[in-house]
């Protein structure tokens, strides 16, 4: 059935298209987020137009990706892929490509802006059209650029930063409203920017369940060729300095002495076949000569990302799932393994702190602590039992918490208020 005056919106994810494939530099949570969002706004009323930047001359410039849900590409710079932080300069040419595709008449109700280049988006649109915008920072620049100094003492980007931090302010100034994927992002948007809190509402990401399905541990195995003897330990994403990827590599060195059968998959990263990406290839190999350093070598396998629909059978397939990151503003795999049934031992820090309840719903380790990791990994080798309490428990919060259509209706109740009476065009 038709739902009857469906309100337009329009996202502006510009360097995550919603249906690339994830698990590179640039296509990871953020994809996922508003594809899921889209769809199930749309079962409330809501269709949206997602603009991205066209970044790959074989897509198309329009696809829809179910009935009244579209990405749309725009041009800005060459049609191939452009990092992150050398975005700014394009903007202003794809904010051009916006208002020619929609004929310079605004048929959207709202404009939603993910990430500071699509904030930037949004806040020209708001402007421009004098319509209401809300945003998703989905990641914030003065967090990021100190978890960065500190791990790092690399002042290379502070250009790129002080623009970053200097665009967030003005969003948040101009915005009708944040929407915040965990408690420690509002804190730290009201401490770090002095943004007023009462802007900001907190709402978690999400996971379908029907996505993970619960396949027989030994027939996942059997799918990806690992032996059913091994003690998998599984990391899932990016390739990107802030997974903390070397904590757990280091924590294979401290367990290989007492886990005979040990293995870790790391999945993520472009770094095989035509299409590598030069920036995963270079932490690939910097993680590859720290496995060999730490002596875990040929217990370290680098899986290369892995389509989105077939991450089931290796979650499946692992005794233990393990997040390691520095700096997270939300995780979305802490939900995928939670909702695959397996343990998950997670850093405590930000939205992974948030999401898991130590000692209920999984561990919390400290981050960069390698024994600390260790030390959890052993609590799990050691006591089934634990391991399938917390994944038990896991599971039934996620069941309880974390459904995409009770997010979609958050953020419907944030877009009824700010559009109501609008004459739609
Ligand atoms: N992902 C994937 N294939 C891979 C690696 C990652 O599909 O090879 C997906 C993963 O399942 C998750 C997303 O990429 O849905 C990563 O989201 P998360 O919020 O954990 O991290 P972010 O990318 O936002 O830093």
């Amino acid at each position: 059935m038709e739902t009857p005056n469906p309100k337009k919106v329009a996202m502006f994810s510009i360097h995550s298209d919603p249906l690339a494939p994830l698990g590179s530099q640039e296509c990871g949570g953020q994809n996922i987020y508003v594809k899921y969002l889209a769809e199930e706004l749309e079962k409330l009323g809501w269709y949206t137009d997602t603009f991205t930047r066209w970044d790959n001359p074989r897509k198309k410039q329009v696809t829809n990706f179910s009935k009244h849900s579209r990405v749309i590409r725009l041009k800005g710079g060459p049609v191939s892929s452009i990092p992150k932080k050398d975005l700014f300069p394009v903007l202003p040419e794809i904010f051009e490509n916006f208002q020619k595709f929609i004929n310079y008449e605004n048929p959207y109700a709202l404009f939603h802006g993910h990430y500071w280049d699509g904030g930037w988006m949004a806040l020209k649109a708001a402007q421009k059209f004098r319509k209401p915008f809300v945003e998703n920072f989905h990641s914030i620049g003065i967090v990021r650029h100190e978890t960065k100094k500190k791990f790092f003492n690399d002042s290379d980007e502070a250009d790129y930063f002080s623009k970053r931090i200097n665009l967030e302010n003005e969003i948040m100034k101009n915005c009708s409203c944040i929407i915040s994927l965990a408690a420690s992002e509002k804190e730290n948007l009201e401490k770090l920017y002095g943004c007023a809190k009462e802007k900001i509402k907190v709402i978690k990401g999400g996971v379908n369940l029907k996505h993970w399905p619960l396949i027989e541990k030994e027939k996942a195995r059997n799918t990806i060729g690992v032996d059913q003897k091994s003690f998998i330990v599984l990391f899932v994403g990016r390739l990107e300095w802030r997974k903390g990827i070397g904590t757990l590599i280091t924590a294979a060195g401290l367990l290989k002495k007492e886990i005979d059968n040990l293995k870790i998959m790391v999945v993520g990263g472009k770094i095989f076949g035509p299409n590598k990406n030069a920036a995963d290839c270079k932490e690939f190999k910097r993680l590859q000569i720290k496995s060999e350093e730490e002596g875990v070598g040929s217990i370290v396998t680098f899986c290369g990302n892995v389509d989105h629909g077939r991450l089931p059978v290796y979650y499946r397939s692992a005794d233990v799932f393990v997040i390691p990151s520095y700096y997270e503003p939300f995780g979305l795999v802490a939900l995928e393994g939670m909702a695959s049934l397996i343990p998950v031992i997670a850093s405590r820090v930000d939205g992974l702190a948030a999401t898991i309840e130590n000692g209920i719903t999984g561990l919390l380790f400290e981050a960069r602590n390698s024994l600390s990791l260790k030390n959890k990994i052993m609590e799990i080798y050691r006591s089934k039992d634990l391991a399938n309490t917390l994944a038990k428990n896991a599971y039934t919060e996620i069941a309880k918490n974390y459904s995409w259509s009770h997010i979609a209706q958050q953020i419907a109740d944030i877009y009824e208020p700010l559009t109501e009476g609008q004459k739609i065009l």
